[in-house]
């Protein structure tokens, strides 16, 4: 069998081309004599993967250099106790709740300290984004935390929420490198990578370095503490090598494509063939408010559960996999990362609309 048209929504499709290159390098890297799963993460071609995995993302995104950027572990769910842990240093921070993701970090940094829920859009099952223009950002925080892209509810902030001053911190995991962004206004980003990079294993947080501080909270494991892989450039102790290695050959993959401008026009253009049949069905609905549509993660339902069933399993058999929509939702969701192509999508399309003629 050959490769299927991959909509799941992580881990997630890579491109063939890195897939490619990863495994013509599987027993040999760069006549080292051994794969780089095998080798130190003190030798020297490991420390030039690293390094030059570093200086392309900061050249993707326009890092600046008074950010540093951490290659950690522990996914991105690490990161809801790390981010309180290391920043409430008043024990107060604000969330902007817009699914799933955000509730979890939310419910975590009441472990440590005060987490206020200062918008939510829990109201219409997160099916927007809410306005967060003119929120009651508490005095004394520390932080306020969004999700920017909603991977289950498939909305995205496409205006980051006014934080009067106050740091932004924002979990891109399923936006990670679709777009361009302006690092300058955020605190810190950070993503599990495993949705639109590369392999699970590897966290990437983005952190403006005056948030870096030996002032943690009392308690804070070592290794939990940002400093600790600050200061040692992410090799406190033994990184997520093989997938920081895979992470590098798909920023090198994305140089080569154009870098963010281009990733985003691609990811418009098929974006837009998937939402504007979805407009005009008369089986398939979008499920979010059209101003607040992800580019990246699209559900969608029939409204028949038994049909949304048949759709899938029909879709799978035609070489379509992973669009079941999350468990807490129900209905299709189409994940379309910079790694799908645009083929991939109007092949979807048209197998929705041969579906929707033989189901009306
Ligand atoms: C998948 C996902 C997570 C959880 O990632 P893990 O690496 O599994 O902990 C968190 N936030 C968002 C936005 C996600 O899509």
């Amino acid at each position: 069998m050959g490769r299927v048209y991959n909509f799941s929504a992580g881990p997630a499709v890579l491109p063939e081309e890195v897939l490619r290159e990863c495994a013509a390098e599987m027993l040999d890297y760069n006549g080292t004599g051994m794969s780089v799963m095998e080798m130190s993460h003190r030798s020297k071609a490991f420390e030039e993967i690293i390094n030059t995995a570093e200086a392309d993302i900061r050249e993707l995104m326009g890092i600046p250099a008074n950010y540093k950027v951490l290659f950690l572990q522990g996914g991105a769910s690490q990161q809801f106790a790390m981010i309180p842990m290391n920043f409430m240093k008043n024990k107060v921070a604000d969330y902007i709740i817009t699914g799933q993701w955000a509730k979890k970090a939310y419910q975590e940094a009441q472990i440590f300290g005060q987490a206020n829920a200062i918008a939510s859009s829990a109201d219409q099952t997160f099916s927007y984004i809410p306005d967060c223009s003119d929120l009651p950002v508490s005095e004394n925080a520390d932080y306020v935390y969004i999700c920017e892209n909603n991977t289950i509810y498939g909305t995205k902030f496409k205006t980051l929420p006014n934080t009067k001053g106050k740091p932004l911190i924002a979990d891109v995991s399923s936006c990670f490198l679709s777009e361009p962004v302006d690092v300058n206004k955020y605190a810190m980003i950070y993503g599990g990578v495993q949705k639109n990079v590369g392999p699970a294993g590897v966290v990437i947080a983005i952190i403006r370095e005056d948030m870096i501080t030996e002032d943690v909270l009392p308690g804070t494991p070592t290794m939990l503490k940002y400093k600790t892989h600050a200061d040692n450039n992410s090799l406190y102790n033994t990184p997520p090598a093989y997938g920081i290695y895979v992470c590098g050959k798909v920023f090198k993959w994305l140089k080569a494509n154009g870098g963010l401008a281009a990733m985003k026009e691609r990811n418009e253009e098929k974006a837009k063939i998937l939402y504007d049949y979805l407009d005009e069905s008369k089986l398939f609905k979008g499920t979010v408010r059209a101003c607040d549509r992800s580019l990246m993660n699209v559900p969608f339902v029939t409204g028949n559960e038994e049909l949304d069933a048949k759709f899938v399993k029909e879709a799978k058999a035609a070489g379509f996999e992973n669009l079941k929509g999350h468990r807490t939702v129900g209905g299709m969701r189409a994940s379309i990362y910079n790694a799908m192509p645009k083929k991939g999508v109007e092949e979807l399309v048209k197998f929705m609309k041969d579906f929707e003629s033989k189901n009306m």
